[in-house]
């Protein structure tokens, strides 16, 4: 082998994986059993007491997803990953590790609605409190930090209208905080934005949508930047002080610039318990392989459609970064220069009633609560993910009632274009 580094489309096909050791297997294998042997009681100690690496229980770790965090880490720039059973699973095990009981974490506003209703709801019967920011306005992010704040949380391309977030402005506020920057990159995926290049701390990931990118399986990852010393001020206990559970060790000590991808699995995944089916894992890595390919396409499909709705009669605007009038295309420029991703929202002349009139008329789209598939997707969000918030809300999360959006897939532009054009005219 040459000293060169690989590509990123190498990496989405290797990294992480070798023909299996034993049956020389080139796939990686689905290894679809709960718990491995030991060598020895002295073996079996030490994988117990993190002296040692190696598979004790799946729902700790497992062969055919350590592949996957190999490879997800090798694709976002990080030391270490660890896969969870979804993108909501992710938020929770990272979060566990940084707050406690009564601590806080500022939040931008636009996000994925499932995120909202979680950190609102959820979170706060653990005691996490959520503030919420203006990812337009990093000065509302300085001004929402106080002693109590552990973490600052955005998405790299913001659900639902795909908005670009000025991921180098809002690192800087964290680390002048002295938190963690969590950078939500779903809707991007490291083949349009890596957020650890951009000054992020954590990466998480709902690998459900593009990375997966087939809408068959659900799973959830955490990538470690390395970056963030947990050893300071004992504001981050699960990090810096002993550990009953482990005999004393401390885990930034022990295990440095991964030392928080190891807190999320055994202090996280042990005892919350979201493990990934290795079954899930596998799909996952094969829609990996083709990453590279699936995401440009979807950008190319994506500026397509967003170029006729832009020049459609019915249509009032649309918020797609990769339209050069659109607010966020210096933004996109800077940080997604490949396209400005898939998911993006317009506005209907006709309100509330021709956002479910549209959703009912489509053929090729799909209606349905996903994001990230091969085919197409589209859902109005005020009568749906974003119902639950009032109409203030709603507007301010990018959800008015006239609002629809798509995750254009990869499917030929001029189909797409013709359904639209038929559902918007009839
Ligand atoms: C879907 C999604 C999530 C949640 O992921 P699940 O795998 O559904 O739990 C989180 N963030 C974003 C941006 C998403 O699109």
């Amino acid at each position: 082998m040459s000293d060169r580094l690989p590509g990123f489309s190498t990496l989405a096909v290797h990294a992480g994986a070798q023909p299996d050791p034993t049956t020389g297997a080139r796939a990686t294998p689905i290894y679809q059993t709960t718990s491995f042997v030991f060598n020895d009681a002295d073996h079996a100690a030490s994988l117990f007491g993190l002296q040692a690496f190696g598979n004790i229980y799946t729902r700790i770790g497992n062969p055919t997803n350590a592949v996957l965090e190999e490879r997800v880490a090798a694709l976002e720039g990080g030391t270490a990953a660890l896969a969870v059973a979804s993108g909501h699973a992710a938020q929770v095990v990272v979060l566990q590790q940084l707050l406690q009981p009564g601590d806080e974490f500022i939040a931008a506003r636009k996000l994925y609605g499932g995120s909202i209703n979680q950190f609102t709801h959820a979170f706060k019967s653990f005691g996490w409190n959520v503030v919420w920011a203006d990812p337009d306005d990093v000065a509302s992010f300085e001004r929402a930090v106080t002693p109590r704040t552990k973490a600052i949380f955005i998405e790299s391309i913001a659900n639902p209208a795909g908005s670009i977030t000025d991921i180098e402005a809002i690192s800087t506020v964290a680390r002048k905080a002295g938190v963690p920057l969590i950078v939500d990159n779903t809707l991007a995926s490291p083949y349009l934005i890596r957020p650890i290049d951009h000054g992020a701390d954590i990466v998480v990931h709902s690998l459900t949508k593009f990375l997966g990118g087939h809408g068959n399986s659900l799973g959830g990852i955490i990538v470690d930047a390395g970056t963030f010393d947990w050893s300071t001020g004992g504001k981050y206990p699960m990090l810096s002080e002993p550990r009953p559970e482990y005999h004393g060790i401390r885990l930034q000590e022990t295990f440095g610039n991964f030392a928080f991808a190891i807190a999320c699995r055994v202090l996280g995944l042990r005892d919350l318990g979201p493990a990934l089916s290795p079954f899930n894992a596998f799909m996952i890595l094969t829609g990996i392989e083709t990453l590279p390919l699936r995401m440009q396409k979807h950008c190319d499909n994506a500026k397509a459609v967003a170029e006729f709705l832009a020049g459609h009669p019915a249509v009032a605007s649309v918020s797609y970064a990769g339209l050069p009038n659109d607010k966020y295309h210096q933004l996109a420029r800077k940080y997604a220069p490949k396209g400005a991703g898939a998911v993006f929202t317009f506005s209907l002349k006709g309100g509330y009633d021709a956002g479910v009139s549209l959703v009912s008329k489509l053929q090729l789209f799909s209606h349905l609560a996903n994001v990230g598939d091969t085919r197409s997707l589209v859902i109005h969000p005020a009568s749906t993910t974003h119902s639950q918030l009032d109409d203030a809300a709603k507007i301010k999360s990018g959800a008015g009632p006239d609002v629809v959006r798509l995750s254009v897939g990869i499917e030929d532009k001029e189909d797409l274009i013709a359904d639209l054009e038929q559902a918007l005219g009839a």
